[in-house]
């Protein structure tokens, strides 16, 4: 741990990318396998792999805590230091007394961090964490507080350790990437790399992958112009999920790669009649039967909301509010792994896989929890299209010019989709990159997505609730502001998000708390200024909470660059 330490304090003081590399590559060749693997997956922002379930559920306040008590100091000797830093690593450094002897090794760090996530209520796992805390050198405290806050800070991503990865064993860099993106385990990766078998790494079932992600098109127009052959699909208001369909299991992830089978049971039937070795991509949406043609049709997000955040349903919230999986891309099947394949092939192969006739699943793989908790539904429901019930294909268009894009493009809306998605036909499907490869047109001027930093109290009615939020754009691996929002969310959403917010203080100033930068909002406005007011230099003009994006990390919020571009729009397009 203290060799990790210093790697980290090294790392975090050079501004060089390819000097952190070195670094950190020459941390690994120096480490065993089995603790390189250990620092691969915490340096790259993770206490446990992508694809586990376990999350280590340590809160700031928590931590905030046992930090004061392990270094026997008040909360406003904490405060002073944790004001001085920014940071309650550093501020845990500062206040914690120099101890002989030193964390233990790595990999029994990493146990240790496995018990504070098994362990059940704040006492225990505080108490876990103490015993870590107390057994360590400051600065190695300083960390380990560190990276159970997620928030490492020293200018590393993944892709940053891949890079080492391949640089510690000799590897070429696309055969590290590769195998992560497979794997979706850098531990593993670091395990195949050491011992020379990366062409071994294979594509799992029920491991998801990263999701591939879209563009911003400015409008029709330059969709229009930037591919010679594009796929024009609706672009469904849901939320996107990763299909696994396994002989005798069937799961869902969402795109933070969590499992969210049991959300949404009346999927899983339809999904186990499809062929088994299946992943699809998709987007599950609310669904009402009754659209005008007969077939049903998606409805906007907000229906969808009453379904979320929830591990089971009731049977009454299943009729109020049904699902579909609307499936628009594959990227596994028959044994076969297609990412590589143009979006043409993939479509192919996706529509075939949905007009074969329905697998009779085996019983298991229609009840996930070894339940048939809602009999009713394990038939496809009968009024939706195709053999596979609430299972359905993305309906694909075409567009020859901009005239005809925006044709689609209204009528999208009049269906109470978003906007479109307009896809490369030739382009392949790159597991967690956002390229322009996929473009998305939607109506709003922009939106940003943002990371609430700060809370405070309302006013009126909302004076006992924490409703006026100050949220923040990245800027590389600073977090900052620019905006402050009143309004937008329910009354019920925002009760919900004091409870949160109160439970995840990172600093209480009275009238206002910094908060754990966690809560990723969507939020649309009318202008871009620049400002004094807040550290990014800008500001938003009537800045308005479109809705919470519990589907969304920190680390995807919008970019300070991407501010910068949307002001230097507005100026560009006023008339002279
Ligand atoms: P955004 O969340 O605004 O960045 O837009 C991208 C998201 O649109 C994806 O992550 C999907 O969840 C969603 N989406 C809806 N329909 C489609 C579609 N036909 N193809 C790809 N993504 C879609």
């Amino acid at each position: 741990m203290q060799r990790l330490a210093d790697t980290c304090d090294a790392i975090g003081g050079t501004p060089r990318r390819s000097e952190k590399v070195r670094l950190l590559a020459e941390y690994l060749a120096g480490a065993g396998v089995e603790d390189a693997a250990a620092a691969a997956l915490l340096l790259s922002g993770r206490v446990f792999a992508a694809h586990e379930e376990t999350t280590l559920q340590v809160g700031g306040a928590l931590l905030w805590r046992v930090i004061g008590e392990a270094a026997g100091v008040t909360d406003t000797t904490l405060a002073a230091a944790y004001r001085r830093h920014g940071d309650l690593g550093a501020a845990a450094e500062e206040v914690l007394p120099a101890r002989r002897g030193g964390a233990p090794p790595l990999a029994l760090v990493g146990a240790q961090l496995r018990r504070v996530a098994a362990a059940r209520g704040p006492a225990t796992k505080a108490a876990l964490v103490r015993e870590l805390l107390e057994q360590a050198a400051p600065r190695e405290a300083k960390y380990l507080v560190k990276i159970m806050t997620g928030d490492l800070r020293i200018g590393l991503r993944e892709s940053l350790v891949e890079e080492a990865i391949a640089k510690a064993y000799g590897a070429p860099i696309a055969a590290v990437q590769r195998a992560d993106m497979l794997l979706g385990d850098v531990a593993e990766t670091v395990r195949l790399a050491a011992a020379g078998r990366l062409g071994e790494a294979r594509m799992r079932l029920m491991h998801p992958i990263g999701f591939m992600l879209a563009s911003p098109a400015e409008d029709a127009a330059e969709a229009a112009l930037s591919f010679p052959a594009a796929q024009v699909e609706d672009k469904y208001d849901g939320i996107r999920a990763q299909a696994h369909v396994g002989h005798d299991e069937v799961k869902l992830f969402s795109r933070t790669l969590d499992d969210v089978t049991g959300a949404f049971p009346e999927l899983t039937a339809p999904l186990a009649a499809l062929p088994a070795g299946v992943i699809l991509d998709g987007e599950i949406v609310a669904w009402s039967e009754q659209a005008d043609d007969g077939t049903g049709r998606a409805l906007p997000f907000a229906a969808l909301q009453r379904r979320l955040g929830r591990k089971s349903v009731s049977t009454a919230l299943l009729r109020e509010v049904p699902v579909a999986y609307v499936a628009f891309d594959v990227l596994y099947a028959g044994g076969r792994l297609l990412i590589d394949e143009p979006l043409r092939a993939r479509a192919a192969a996706l529509h075939a896989l949905l007009a074969a006739p329905a697998r009779t699943p085996s019983r298991r793989a229609v009840e996930p929890s070894g339940q048939l908790a809602f009999p009713g539904l394990v038939a496809p429901a009968p009024r939706a299209p195709g053999p596979h019930g609430r299972v359905i294909r993305a309906a694909v268009r075409r567009a020859a010019s901009a005239a005809e894009l925006e044709a689609l493009f209204e009528d999208a809306l009049g269906r109470g989709n978003e906007g479109l998605m307009v896809k490369d036909l030739d382009g392949v499907y790159t597991p967690g990159r956002r390229g322009r490869l996929w473009l998305k047109l939607k109506r709003e001027l922009a939106t940003l997505d943002v990371v609430v930093t700060a809370v405070e109290y309302g006013h009126g009615k909302r004076h006992e609730v924490l409703s006026d939020y100050t949220f923040a754009v990245r800027d590389g691996e600073r977090l900052v502001n620019v905006g402050k929002a009143y309004s937008g969310l329910t009354d019920a959403e925002i009760a919900g998000m004091t409870d949160w917010f109160l439970g995840h203080t990172a600093a209480d100033h009275g009238f206002l708390r910094e908060v754990e930068p966690r809560i990723v909002l969507e939020v649309a406005f009318n202008a871009v200024m620049r400002s004094d007011r807040h550290e990014s230099g800008y500001t938003l003009r009537f800045p308005r909470i479109l809705r919470l994006r519990p589907d969304k990390l920190p680390s995807e919020i919008d970019g300070i660059e991407r501010v910068r571009a949307l002001f230097d729009q507005q100026h560009a397009r006023r008339p002279r």
